[in-house]
């Protein structure tokens, strides 16, 4: 959806000592143009993002968001953030979420060719409906990603573990899940290693314990499946990231992908094959996903 509030932000040194960065920011008409044609985020996606959920008016998870931002920041070589000012910059566009479900934006770009400083901004918009997604499921296909299991430790200029803007390979994996007849893709590494969706994390149940495939492989660290996991152990349930296998999807108990804002969907198919799905389980995660949560 289109967004209904933007603002921008004039990025402070992470050291500032400022407690009110309220003259940093400019209310932006959302459906005018605002940034330079010479912009590198659209030049060449070099920046990083965070897709915030927010129910009710209320953002969930801003702490591992931020902490998220942080870490692509560093990854990147762009400037620390001012967790305190982005913290501010949220809860401005909070503020202009109404009921129901929304997405805050937060975008870190390199900033314009040439010039002197990164480009920074927020932007909240009323969610997609979801609903149909998280009760009927969701057919996926593997597709290959094309690097091993090692090229994270082996080429950190790849960026893997970094939510950058550039998005245009996790969308044509899903153009070409699409073409195959299912809903989403999940990446598997070139010696089948599973990984993660093009846009979610992928948790499986198996053995009566919740798994997901370890971070250190090149993927991104989901707020969503942390905040998950950290629910599913103070109930009791056992929890761990682990190397898993392709094989390991097909054999799961079931299996759902979990994202900020389209929260848990079950997977109800892999290349084909019909895969069990646990309506009551996956209906309580939902629950928890849309409690309020820090
Ligand atoms: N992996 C990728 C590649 C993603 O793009 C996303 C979210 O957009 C996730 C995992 C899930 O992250 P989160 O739960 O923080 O939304």
């Amino acid at each position: 959806m289109a967004a209904h509030f933007a603002l921008l932000i004039d990025p402070a040194a992470s050291d500032d000592a400022c407690d009110d960065f309220a003259a940093t920011f400019t209310v932006l008409d959302p459906a005018a143009p605002a940034l330079s044609v010479s912009e590198l985020s659209t030049q060449r996606g070099d920046g990083i993002f965070e897709s915030i959920g927010v129910v009710d008016g209320h953002p969930q998870e801003v702490a591992a968001h931020l902490e998220r931002l942080a870490h692509s920041a560093a990854l990147c070589d762009l400037p620390a953030p001012h967790l305190g000012q982005w913290r501010q910059a949220i809860g401005r566009a909070a503020a202009a979420c109404g009921a129901g479900e929304s997405v805050i934006k937060l975008i870190l770009s390199r900033g314009v060719e040439h010039g002197p400083a990164p480009t920074a901004w927020v932007t909240a918009a009323t969610a997609a409906d979801n609903s149909a997604v998280r009760e009927r499921g969701i057919r996926v296909v593997t597709l290959d990603r094309g690097i091993d299991s090692g090229a994270a430790d082996r080429a950190p200029w790849l960026l893997l573990g970094a939510k950058t803007l550039s998005y245009a390979v996790n969308m044509a994996a899903i153009r070409e899940a699409h073409r195959r007849g299912a809903d989403d893709a999940v990446f598997v590494s070139s010696d089948g290693i599973l990984l993660e969706a093009p846009t979610a994390s992928l948790i499986l149940k198996k053995d009566g314990r919740f798994v997901t495939p370890a971070a250190g492989s090149g993927i991104l660290h989901g707020t969503t499946q942390i905040s998950l996991f950290e629910h599913l152990a103070q109930l009791g349930h056992s929890t761990a990231y682990e190397t898993l296998p392709v094989e390991a999807l097909m054999r799961a108990d079931a299996a759902w992908l979990v994202s900020s804002v389209r929260l848990a969907a079950p997977i109800s198919a892999v290349d084909g094959v019909e895969l069990s799905a646990d309506s009551a389980l996956t209906a309580s995660i939902n629950d928890y996903l849309l409690s309020p949560r820090d």
